[in-house]
């Protein structure tokens, strides 16, 4: 056994790819109190109980580290126009400095009366507007758009990411990721990240690539220009204020994309992250069974033996969600890094030395031991390390709180389509 430093195959300067616009420099209106490089987590009974009852206890964050002004914000879980902000002269003015004779014309969607996504009139197989929902579509079709991430392009490499954060009862589950040494993508819903910052400090404090989730979760095809501008604003700077950084990546909740969202996501110089593999692990315990999502997990496990990802590897859509989805990932990780050469977080394995606006390199390296020759890796783990993300190790339990709207709100979501 010996230790091997991948080198990556795709050095794809994201930075340089991007779209310039000039809205681009929106996070330089953003504060915060946090040193990413310096976080240190208050230390309250939450950031030491595993308990959920105790985690889920709302608080109010330390005003020395977080101060929240609601008039700022829009409406915890609601869209992200609410509060009147879209009509404040901070939104105003990110609003006004894009031009949007430039957007693409496209309609925005509608909903079927069975709640779905109406696709009427709409081809999938032309799929003018590569609307992912219809045709899991990731290639813009028209020009100056970020093209979105659908892979992990390192081989035999299993792309972790977990939705919905940050979550008030993730304590024992991101103490897991921890001790095994492994960093995922977290997207973290905006209205989350104002209920419980603590959880988002957590995130970047354990080395995690943090990205963006959207304020209220809706589908973003069915939102105005403005609508969706404003969950995307307010979500990047949420996670400003608790991080002290601001995303470059984002993910749209239900993977609902389309060109038209897709540019104004690029107007901000975001970079839409989707998957290639879907556990379906949010409906465990409600559309479907823990056993149902077990074979999900199971049929992914055996892609990382049997060559499926010999040439480029996935990136996997998991939810930290619920204490179920948790429990799944900690059942199946041990699997996962056994079956693949490489458990990595999106910018790791994307080689995205920026995923941040702010100068904040990513230091993530690849490293994995493996077995040569041997035609099926050992996996464990390699030690990936950040010299940069990682600061104040001694200091790595985490604290959770929950809003009073976020329990109702979590109940729903789980109990609808993530
Ligand atoms: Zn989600």
């Amino acid at each position: 056994m010996y230790i091997r430093s991948f080198t990556i195959s795709v050095a794809i300067a994201q930075v340089a790819s991007l779209v310039s616009a000039d809205a681009s420099n929106f996070w330089q209106s953003f504060t915060s109190q946090i040193n990413p490089k310096n976080i240190t987590i208050p230390s309250i009974p939450q950031t030491t109980s595993t308990e959920p009852v105790t985690e889920c206890t709302y608080y109010n964050p330390d005003p020395t580290l977080i101060t929240i002004n609601n008039t700022e914000w829009p409406s915890i879980w609601e869209v992200a126009t609410t509060n009147n902000v879209n009509t404040s002269v901070e939104f105003t003015a990110v609003y006004n400095s894009i031009d949007w004779t430039k957007a693409p014309n496209i309609p925005v969607r509608t909903f079927t009366a069975a709640g779905g996504l109406d696709f009427t009139g709409y081809s999938a197989t032309s799929d003018p507007d590569c609307w992912w929902s219809a045709s899991v579509c990731t290639k813009p079709k028209l020009a100056d758009i970020n093209e979105d991430i659908a892979n992990c392009p390192e081989p035999e490499t299993w792309g972790l990411t977990y939705d919905d954060g940050p979550n008030c009862s993730q304590n024992a589950f991101y103490d897991y990721l921890e001790e095994q040494k492994l960093k995922a993508t977290m997207f973290y819903i905006g209205s989350n990240v104002l209920d419980w910052p603590y959880g988002a400090m957590r995130g970047v404090l354990d080395g995690h690539h943090v990205a963006g989730h959207t304020w209220s979760h809706q589908y973003t095809t069915t939102l105005t220009n403005q609508q969706v501008l404003a969950e995307l604003y307010y979500t990047h700077k949420a996670i400003k204020l608790a991080t002290g950084l601001t995303p470059r990546y984002w993910r749209p909740p239900y993977g609902d994309i389309d060109d038209r969202v897709r540019w104004i996501a690029s107007q901000l110089g975001l970079t839409a992250i989707m998957w290639n593999l879907d556990t379906d692990d949010w409906e465990a315990g409600f559309t479907t069974t823990v056993e149902t999502v077990q074979k999900n997990y199971d049929a992914f496990e055996l892609m990382g033996t049997n060559g499926t990802f010999a040439t480029s590897g996935n990136i996997v859509l998991t939810h930290e969600i619920n204490n179920t989805t948790m429990s799944l990932a900690i059942t199946n990780l041990p699997k996962i890094m056994s079956s693949y050469k490489q458990v990595l977080d999106v910018a790791t394995c994307y080689n995205i030395s920026q995923p941040y606006f702010e100068d904040f390199e990513w230091t993530h390296t690849l490293n994995s031991s493996v077995t040569p020759a041997s035609g099926s890796s050992s996996a464990t783990q390699g030690t990936v390390t950040s010299s940069s993300a990682k600061i104040n190790q001694s200091s790595t339990s985490g604290a959770y709180q929950i809003g009073p709207n976020s329990l109702l709100v979590i109940a729903i979501l789980s109990a609808a389509l993530i």
